[in-house]
């Protein structure tokens, strides 16, 4: 079956196929169990009923449903039947959905049950064959017609360049761009993690991520299904139900908000994290805040790494000491680590010459975890990479970033989010973190609007913590003290919440947007 992500997986599985590979709730609250030899035949009858629709080789099987065992069972069958898997945020309404079957073309479209009439009239109109459903309690047409295949199914060869998945980029500085990952990328990714954090046997995933992006579909399915780790699946997050299921796991993946609702919780000590190995973060920026808070209240340090859908993960802090780092072993916070082994990464400068420690350039990656491009987007693909020859062909990750003396990068925001100011470049999570650490802040969003004179201006938006008043005036006139007058916000809003998506990353085209009239 030669590189079928697939093949490479089920080889992984443990010999005893009855044992737990994953344990759920249904919606009526009863806990359900799939064994490992469940994985296996569950996903041989979806791969057998996809065969028998007989689509065109290395179809598009896009799905916009709600997260259940059986979407990560359709997931595996799109690998086995050699098609394309397309996740889709369960948040996306009628104008996102035309939009990805637009320019994906996919000849399935798996929906809820709830949403079929909209898909599906979306679907058929734009040439799409066969429309099933799903829904989280196991209804649904796509189940049904699977039942009437069979349970073995012989995973369709596939070479490691060959397409696994197209993953639509979070959409946060402009239109959503589908990465193509192929087997090889997706492999690659995770056996290097399995190694780098110390993957071990006796392992359990707690799982409360969604699973239409990299981090809760790849980083966390991958990692437990290639190390026969049981996983333990919430369907959604919640902090109560994390805190519940804590002392029977022992691995964690998280977004920073996870982190920071869970702090909010009583009942999280070091009691709650003693059976756990591992608390990952990552997605969007940890607060140096939320990573001491977590180190007080668990006596974990919380593991920061850094990837996007382009090149899955490309840097982490180390799990244990890095030979190729002089075996330091620290999880710093405000960092993100370390280049993955067989990675290639560098800080670089608008010539894209790799630049000196310390300084401040575009992060640019090389590796087998890089995608091969944007999904029939040539122009965006070609601009994406550096213009060298084949060997020095990097991908431009649009994160502005720097290493200091130990190796650790830390990223100090997106190269679209650069505020330019008078000439002078002003680095969003410089002044972020300063404002953070003023009393009564929770957290703040720091944004370029246009302004007549210097061209563009900070905008800060903050957030108070519960219970602290706090004034805009005074923490402008708290940082002009402190900083350049060219860093220094010229406006400051005080506000309840910070737009984010499903990833929890703040929208900060939306704040630049809100804000952009004020100074013209
Ligand atoms: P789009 O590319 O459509 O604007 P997006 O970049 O948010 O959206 P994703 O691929 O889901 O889409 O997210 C990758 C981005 O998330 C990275 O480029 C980086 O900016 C951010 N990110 C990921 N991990 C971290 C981290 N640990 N710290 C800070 N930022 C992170
Ligand atoms: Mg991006």
């Amino acid at each position: 079956t030669g590189h079928n992500l697939f093949s490479a997986l089920r080889a992984a599985f443990p010999a005893d196929l009855d044992g737990t590979a994953v344990e759920t709730s249904a919606p009526d609250g009863s806990v359900l169990r799939y064994s490992w030899r469940d994985l296996d035949h569950a996903s041989a009858r979806i791969a057998n009923l996809l065969a028998a629709l007989k689509l065109p080789e290395r179809s598009r099987v896009a799905a916009q449903v709600e997260k259940s065992v059986e979407a990560l069972l359709l997931y595996l069958a799109t690998l086995r039947a050699g098609h394309v898997f397309l996740p889709l945020n369960t948040a996306y309404r009628s104008a996102e959905i035309a939009y990805f079957i637009d320019n994906a073309e996919p000849a399935v479209v798996v929906c809820t049950p709830g949403n079929f009439s909209w898909v599906s009239k979306i679907a058929f109109t734009r040439g799409t064959q066969h429309v099933f459903t799903l829904g989280d309690d196991r209804s649904g047409s796509l189940l049904e017609r699977a039942s009437a295949h069979g349970a073995q199914h012989q995973p369709v060869p596939r070479q490691a360049d060959d397409l696994a998945a197209i993953v639509y980029t979070s959409g946060t500085t402009g239109r959503s761009k589908g990465a193509m990952l192929t087997h090889g990328n997706l492999l690659s990714n995770a056996l290097v993690l399995k190694d780098y954090w110390g993957f071990r046997p006796g392992d359990v995933l707690l799982h409360a991520l969604p699973i239409f992006h990299v981090h809760g579909l790849f980083v966390a399915i991958h990692g437990a299904l290639i190390n026969a780790s049981k996983m333990i699946w919430l369907a959604r997050f919640d902090p109560r139900a994390v805190l519940a299921a804590l002392p029977r796991t022992t691995v964690f993946m998280g977004v920073p908000t996870f982190y920071v609702r869970l702090l909010a919780e009583p009942g999280l000590d070091r009691q709650a994290a003693s059976r756990m190995r591992l608390f990952i973060c990552g997605s969007a920026p940890l607060l140096i805040e939320t990573f001491d808070a977590w180190q007080q209240r668990t006596g974990h340090s919380i593991l920061e790494r850094y990837g996007m859908s382009e090149t899955l993960m490309l840097s982490s802090n180390p799990y244990g000491a890095d030979a190729r780092h002089a075996g330091q072993s620290e999880r710093r916070g405000a960092t993100v680590g370390f280049a993955l082994p067989g990675v290639g990464l560098r800080v670089a400068d608008a010539a894209d010459q790799p630049l000196p420690v310390g300084q401040i350039g575009q992060i640019q990656v090389q590796g087998p975890n890089v995608f091969k491009g944007y999904w029939r987007m040539p122009e965006q693909t070609a601009e994406a990479f550096t213009g060298a020859a084949p060997g020095d062909r990097w991908f431009k990750t649009g994160d502005l970033g720097q290493f200091d003396e130990r190796g650790y990068l830390s990223i100090v925001g997106r190269s679209k989010d650069l505020i330019i100011s008078g000439g002078y470049n002003v680095y969003p999570a410089e002044i972020e973190g300063c404002i953070n650490a003023l009393p009564g802040v929770a957290e703040s969003a720091l944004v370029g609007v246009p302004h007549p004179d210097f061209g563009e201006v900070g905008v800060a938006v903050v957030i108070a913590k519960p219970g602290a008043a706090l004034d805009g005036e005074a923490i402008i006139a708290t940082l002009r003290a402190q900083w350049a007058n060219f860093k220094t916000p010229k406006r400051c809003f005080v506000v309840d919440e910070l737009p984010r998506n499903a990833m929890g990353k703040v929208q900060k085209n939306l704040l630049r947007e809100q804000y952009r009239g004020l100074f013209l």
